[in-house]
């Protein structure tokens, strides 16, 4: 049983209802709203859990009154009285305690307060976020803020519950350890006992999450901090939280299996009133997420899939023979025309598809073909190439009816693909298409194990580098040459399959992971496709094969940040909105001034020096 009551309150703010009329309560918490009658001072006493009003009477209780004349807005006060039935007719329908007032007999100012530098009551006005950050503080007793970190407090609940209901063990993993690699810069802590040495900080608990499977955990997880030291963007910030799991004796099935339910479960706990798309969650390959949507992140909550043209624009013997020569032409090379049907465009003006194209080129198109499906036919500058018949039928397989835009792009498979993708994204969000109450998860798998680096002239893991293969690639692995010293793109490891599954939530990556290779020959052959010699490997990640020969068990997981899990409940278009203490773009905490400069004694202590930014080092 809950019991909020301490010495400075009875209830909570929120607490009190019609029952508690005739009784006595004692409450405490900031000052609202004070509305002055004169004779009498309404204060509307809030904190976490509500608000209720509090009537001081010069004439029944005349101390309290001269305190309440004092009180301004986010003053702290503690107030004792009777718990009285507002008048008929002068309920609050809005508040949970709009039934009663409290009849104050004492009136204790605890704090005094400046005036705040942006409303506090009034939670819709909007205010730069620079000075949000700063007075963080405040901005969390606003309304909407705290609504938004209730809501993860409740996601991590329900993640913990679902975990431990299914076996799993809550492991702290350390936070000063050596790098873990996943793509970003680690952020490095030198060590004042080692001189010259450095802790990394974890951009992820992947290497210590594998050895609690050779440790025979069975089943870890973690609400992980996670730090990489990149450039920010809306939904990344240096420091963020992962819901990190591993699961031994696993197949890919079995984590995705759970990772589904849970994630099923958790929704319906924590937003019982956004529907779920679609139980169970639709499965996509890596291969297909890029054909019909151009992304490995596919928002499902809309249409507009990528169709492929070349169907309409070949002969019967499959020669590009559309009179249109950018489609013959880029068709004959090899590459790809596909388009898609823009709900709603049909009939835009010069202007609008002026800008659509030049989105196109900024996302790295040459140039955007556009067909408008009116009342009067096919419209745009290149039906006169198609001919109309060639254009209609362009525009059926787009599944485009009257009033919508074909937007087509003629060029390599890859920019084709995401261009459309980029471009379906946008203009889901620009014309309301996506319904914003609706959760559409889905899952993508089966991604290329490795990608070409074309700068370092060698491959690298696309996931994890600890990511396994589908089996039946795995002679993919084994058949390559895998010398770091002479990596080849025509290796057929460039085809191998990771057993990689990404969970998908409106568009958003909102988790990723793997079944791991377990055997350290095969995880060094890996290693060595990944241009790791046989020292780089010992020096990175010794620990861990040494690991693999103690008997590790088959296992995988997967890692889900709760950042983007709760912004996406919570319909915030970025991760700050969900974080208590965010660091601005540029890696700043405003409010407590960080990152600010050593004590020059700090750096004695460490042997360091600072000698300037890194390019006059
Ligand atoms: N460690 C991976 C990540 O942080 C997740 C995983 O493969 O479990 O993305």
């Amino acid at each position: 049983m809950t019991n909020l009551a301490t010495p400075y309150r009875t209830h909570t703010c929120g607490a009190l209802r019609g029952d508690d009329a005739g009784g006595d309560a004692r409450l405490a918490g900031w000052v609202h709203r004070r509305r002055d009658h004169g004779q009498l001072i309404f204060l509307d006493l809030r904190d976490r859990h509500g608000i209720t009003q509090v009537v001081i009477d010069a004439t029944e209780a005349p101390d309290a009154h001269a305190a309440a004349m004092r009180c301004r807005s986010e003053f702290v006060v503690m107030v004792a009285g009777s718990v009285v039935r507002r008048l008929p007719g002068m309920e609050n329908a809005k508040l949970p305690t709009g039934e009663i007032e409290l009849r104050a007999r004492e009136l204790t100012v605890l704090s005094e307060a400046k005036t705040p530098p942006f409303y506090i009551n009034e939670p819709d006005a909007p205010v730069d976020e620079s000075v949000r950050l700063q007075y963080r503080y405040l901005d969390i007793r606003r309304e909407p803020m705290l609504r938004r970190l209730l809501l993860r407090s409740r996601l991590v609940e329900e993640i913990r519950l679902a975990h431990h209901a299914n076996g799993f063990v809550e492991v702290e993993t350390p936070i000063l350890i050596k790098s873990t690699p996943e793509g970003a810069r680690d952020f490095i802590v030198p060590s004042r006992l080692q001189p010259g040495s450095v802790y990394a900080l974890p951009q992820s608990p992947q290497q210590l999450k594998q050895l609690l499977m050779v440790a025979g955990m069975d089943r870890y997880f973690q609400i992980a901090r996670c730090f990489r030291d990149e450039d920010l963007r809306g939904d990344r910030q240096p420091e963020f939280t992962q819901l990190d799991l591993e699961m031994s004796f696993v197949t890919e099935e079995t984590v995705m299996g759970f990772v589904e339910e849970m994630a099923i479960e958790v929704s319906l706990a924590v937003t019982p009133e956004r529907p779920l798309l679609q139980v169970p969650f639709p499965r996509f390959t890596y291969a297909e997420a890029q054909e019909r949507f151009g992304s490995d992140k596919p928002d499902l909550r809309f249409g507009m899939e990528l169709v492929d043209l070349a169907p309409a624009l070949v002969d019967a013997a499959g020669t590009p023979a559309s009179g249109f020569r950018v489609f013959d032409e880029t068709l004959a090379g090899g590459g790809r025309v596909k388009g898609i049907a823009v709900p709603g465009m049909g009939d835009a003006s010069r202007a609008r598809i002026d800008e659509l194209t030049e989105a196109a080129k900024r996302f790295g198109a040459r140039g955007l073909v556009t067909l408008g499906v009116t009342g009067h036919g096919i419209h745009g500058p290149a039906v006169k190439f198609l001919g109309d018949e060639r254009a209609a039928d362009v525009a059926a397989r787009c599944g485009a009816v009257e009033g919508d835009l074909v937007a087509i792009v003629a060029d390599r498979p890859g920019v084709v693909a995401d261009v459309l993708g980029r471009l379906r994204a946008e203009l889901g969000t620009r014309l309301g298409l996506a319904d914003p109450t609706v959760l559409a998860y889905c899952w993508v798998n089966r991604f290329p194990m490795y990608e070409w680096d074309s700068e370092r002239n060698g491959w690298h893991a696309t996931h994890n580098p600890f990511s396994g293969v589908v089996p039946e690639d795995e002679p993919l692995l084994v058949t390559a040459s895998g010398d770091p010293e002479r990596p080849s793109q025509d290796d057929p490891a460039g085809r191998a399959r990771a057993m990689q599954y990404d969970l998908v939530l409106n568009g958003w990556e909102l988790g990723g992971g793997s079944v791991r290779i377990h055997r350290r020959a095969l995880l060094e052959r890996s290693f060595a496709l990944q241009g790791h010699t046989f020292a780089s490997m010992q020096e990175k990640f010794g620990g861990m094969l040494e690991a693999f020969e103690y008997g590790a068990p088959p296992h995988g997981g997967i890692a889900i940040g709760i950042d983007r899990w709760a912004a996406l409940m919570a319909d915030q278009a970025t991760i700050r909105e969900v974080m208590a203490f965010p660091k601005t773009s540029s890696g700043m905490d405003l409010m407590l001034d960080a990152p600010s400069a050593p004590d020059p004694g700090q750096y004695a202590e460490l042997g360091l020096r600072y000698v300037g930014p890194a390019d006059r080092a």
